[in-house]
């Protein structure tokens, strides 16, 4: 039987492993030079505004929230079908999360229930890029600045994607990415954001590292909570060795998408049941490749399958508002139907970089077999 097939994996070249052993020989393995000189890249790549680097792409959220002064009282609008912390941030400033549910073609915010779900309270608004997928954004923005609401959006999974011909994090308010391990990608666990002026820049320096300010030579100040979030050098030299890749990556990604689509063919949905995401390849970087299946199999069952025949299936995302914790908050079934559907059903394919045309092919047979 062919080798294992995991849904993602992160691939580290050769240069990037040596250098990573020069910083650790180096006796600074901190934050220092290879964090400057990676968020000098980011800010160049994002058309010159300004960013900073994190631990990760949850605390850049709560960080985001907390530059714009959110927190008990407000009320932030998030979608449900994304990783917990796209909620879990709200909670963490101490806001109310409020969803609205998905569209079920993109499988993001749909954007008519989004501004039905504005209010007095409202002051910011969290959208996910659910599979590096942008949303319309003139109309997304056209919301957000008609209700005069902040925007975070969470770009975990959209380095690489475009709007209109624009790279995301290039425009719009404030832009949150994530270099987790399976993202496009990665610093092992790490993340940016991009912010607007000087002063969010201050305010985000300071969140990061304990509230401390430098006065003069010798003396700190502390005058707002932070926390403990910046990026180390070490994570930051494979950023710098993935971020030179990031053109390959997209590319390749995009190539292994239309192949997916060129593989299942025209009449897959209607034999099937199932569905493909949306067939756009300019713009997405395709972060992942996902299904919904047909209520006929369950996911669990779909998955198990798969495996038998050595291929790896993730998971992204169960509906948020269905954990213990939101339900607690009084957030309970039938809420947000697409959502709850699409989280019941939803499959992401194999997806990488490293993968090649005969992975995709292998697949999609399975996936086939499976659903026969
Ligand atoms: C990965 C991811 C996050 C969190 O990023 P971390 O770097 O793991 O903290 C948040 N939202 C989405 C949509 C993600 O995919």
């Amino acid at each position: 039987m062919n080798a294992f097939l995991p849904f993602s994996k992160p691939t580290i070249d050769e240069a990037t492993i040596a250098e990573v052993g020069n910083v650790l020989r180096s006796g600074w393995i901190t934050s220092g030079p290879k964090v400057l000189q990676f968020e000098k890249l980011l800010s160049e790549y994002f058309g010159g505004r300004p960013v900073r680097t994190f631990n990760s792409g949850t605390c850049t959220m709560e960080i985001a929230l907390r530059i714009a002064g959110i927190g008990a009282g407000d009320e932030v609008i998030t979608t449900p079908i994304s990783w917990p912390a796209t909620a879990n941030v709200i909670l963490q400033v101490g806001a109310t999360p409020v969803f609205a549910d998905i569209d079920p073609l993109t499988r993001n915010i749909d954007l008519d229930k989004l501004e039905a779900a504005i209010t007095p309270r409202t002051k910011a608004i969290i959208p996910v890029y659910l599979a590096g997928k942008p949303l319309d954004m003139d109309k997304f923005y056209a919301i957000a600045t008609k209700h005069k609401l902040r925007v975070i959006e969470d770009a975990a999974q959209a380095i690489g994607s475009t709007w209109k011909g624009k790279r995301i994090g290039a425009f719009g308010d404030f832009v949150s990415f994530s270099f987790q391990a399976n993202k496009n990608i990665t610093t092992s666990e790490g993340g940016c954001l991009v912010m607007n002026n000087d002063d969010e820049v201050r305010l985000a320096e300071k969140y990061r590292l304990q509230g401390v300010t430098r006065s003069g030579w010798d003396g700190i100040e502390v005058d707002v909570l932070g926390g403990k979030f910046n990026m180390t050098d070490i994570a930051a030299t494979i950023g710098l060795g993935q971020f030179a890749q990031i053109e390959h990556i997209t590319a390749h990604r995009r190539q292994l998408a239309q192949h997916y689509f060129a593989s299942f063919g025209a009449d897959f949905e209607t034999q099937t049941g199932a569905q493909l995401p949306p067939p756009e390849f300019a713009e997405t970087n395709w972060h992942l490749f996902q299904l919904v299946l047909p209520e006929r199999i369950s996911r669990a069952e779909f998955m198990a399958k798969m495996k038998d025949r050595n291929i790896g299936v993730g998971y992204h995302y169960a509906p948020i508002h269905l954990f213990k914790l939101y339900r607690a908050l009084g957030f309970k079934e039938g809420m947000f139907p697409i959502a709850e559907h699409v989280g019941k059903q939803i499959v992401s394919l194999p997806m990488f970089y490293a993968m090649n045309e005969a992975d995709v092919e292998r697949t999609v047979k399975a996936v086939r077999e499976v659903l026969a």
